[in-house]
């Protein structure tokens, strides 16, 4: 066995077969992590013994001959979803030391069906960023180019999963923090329609944006993942009750009667040229493998930008009011009233970009703005989102790029705000329009870099979105396939 490249659905047949134990693969794991997470950062806690345990009882229930679809498969878990008894800090200061008092909904899911939690990833604090340059445990790096960002803000997910430091991640997007670390990093991305995951336990950023989801080094285990985690939770009032898609569905071989829409507002002049070979090289396949590819308009596509960033920071500043100083994690010291212990608190907690979002937010809900921004910003989302159901009226799905262009230098956007926020353009609109969307590595570049395309699907038709992108990469010649394309 090499858990430098097997799937996660490799090591749940190895494991069927009796080819390996879950200890062993957890111990291969932790081994790899204790070699290569010094240099990339993608873990900020690991517990060995504690994993190690887990899949020891993982071993002795399939020796029992008890069987789940997960059991003994060891996942890494982003910072900011709750899995009781470990740490769930969001790579805050401001949460150091808070350690989860239950699982959130998806972790009990994935639980129940055997998974062992191997260790929380390094992620931009509270989840706001692009590089998880953000977290106040140090960066994490790309394993591709350690000079380059992971992404973010699941960028430590997306680091370990391609590092060969863990088999699959969660993750959550809010904005693009599953789908963009995914395109830097070279795995599949997958943030599921809103409303299909449950969001308790997840520590809410934007609560009408944010999504749980995966990162996968393929296609099958971001379905496998997705299954063990939807579905509608009484604790999660925004989960719904529609069927899921059908698991068939999700594994297609060929995409004959699909169409395809390529939005033309997703291939500005600015486009990294090597993206836009890429993205349209997948356009290339689709036809290949039976699909109408037809170019398509979503014309408000130019408000994406300030409306997510409206929008996410006001929701943002209501959900962080709760870190205060008394409910959770860090208390400030010296406080001489209940206002200085708040004050006190934050401005130790928070890091600079989470004050930013907090003041931006307050700024957009405060009277006599608030109508100027925040209504019109809801406004125009409305417009989003009629646009793509205008498009899926016509369309399967919609194929567009991830990013702007491949992972960029370390440094090189922190020192401007707006150009870090740039590199969501392609993605927080399958956010705002409450979207399923993917994100598929196609090729690498020639620095060595990998390139993504996005797939993006009507709501609670993930299957439109799983589907297309395992036919693609099958047709590539698997899950490994895209690292031998150039684009
Ligand atoms: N990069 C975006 C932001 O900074 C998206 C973050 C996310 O999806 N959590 O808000």
């Amino acid at each position: 066995m090499d858990t430098a490249s097997v799937t996660l659905g490799e090591a749940l047949a190895g494991l069927d077969r009796g080819d390996w134990s879950s200890e062993e693969l957890v111990s291969d794991l932790l081994a790899r992590i204790e070699a290569g997470n010094g240099a990339l950062n993608a873990y900020l806690d690991v517990d060995a013994d504690d994993a190690l345990s887990q899949a020891r009882a993982a071993d002795r229930q399939r020796a029992r001959g008890e069987r789940a679809p997960l059991l003994g498969a060891p996942l890494a878990v982003k910072d900011n979803i709750n899995v009781a008894g470990q740490s769930c800090a969001c790579a805050s200061r401001i949460l150091e030391g808070y350690k989860a008092p239950c699982d959130a909904t998806a972790i009990a899911r994935l639980r129940r069906e055997g998974a062992v939690f191997l260790g929380r990833t390094n992620m931009d604090e509270f989840a706001m960023g692009s590089s998880t340059e953000y977290s106040a445990r140090g960066p994490a790096r790309n394993p591709r180019n350690p000079d380059c960002v992971p992404g973010g803000s699941s960028g430590g997910s997306a680091a370990a999963v391609a590092a060969g430091m863990a088999l699959a991640a969660l993750g959550s997007d809010t904005g693009g923090s599953i789908r963009q670390p995914a395109a830097f990093c070279g795995c599949v991305g997958f943030k599921p329609s809103y409303g299909r995951v449950s969001r308790y336990g997840l520590t809410a950023f934007a609560s009408s944006l944010d999504q749980i989801g995966s990162l996968t080094r393929g296609v099958d285990d971001a379905t496998r993942l997705f299954f063990s985690m939807a579905g509608p939770d009484a604790r999660d009032a925004t989960t719904v009750t529609l069927p899921l898609p059908a698991p068939e569905a999700c594994r297609r071989e060929d995409l004959k009667g699909v169409v395809i829409g390529v939005p033309k507002e997703y291939f500005p002049s600015a486009l990294a040229p090597d993206v836009r070979a890429a993205v349209l090289a997948a356009a290339e396949t689709c036809r290949a493998l039976g699909a109408e590819t037809r170019d398509i308009s979503l014309p408000h596509t130019e408000y994406a930008m300030a409306v997510y960033y409206i929008v996410a920071p006001a929701e943002a500043s209501a959900n962080l009011a709760r870190f205060d100083g008394v409910r959770y994690g860090r208390r400030a010291a010296g406080a001489t009233s209940p206002m200085d212990l708040y004050c006190r608190t934050r401005s130790e907690g928070f890091g600079r970009e989470v004050k930013r979002r907090i003041l931006l937010g307050a700024y957009v809900l405060s009277s006599g703005y608030y109508d100027a921004y925040y209504l019109s910003a809801q406004k125009a989302r409305t417009l989003i989102r009629d646009d793509f159901t205008a498009a899926f009226r016509d369309c399967d799905a919609i194929l567009a790029p991830v990013t702007p262009s491949a992972a960029f230098r370390m440094g090189e956007k922190t020192e401007d705000p707006v150009q870090m926020y740039l590199t969501d353009v392609f993605t927080a609109t399958a956010n705002l329009a409450g979207l399923c969307a993917l994100s598929l590595p196609c090729a690498m570049n020639a620095d060595g870099l990998p390139l993504a395309a996005q797939l993006i699907g009507p709501a609670f038709r993930e299957d439109a979105v799983l589907g297309a992108a395992a036919a693609l990469e099958r047709a590539w010649g698997g899950p490994t396939g895209w690292m031998g394309r150039r684009a």
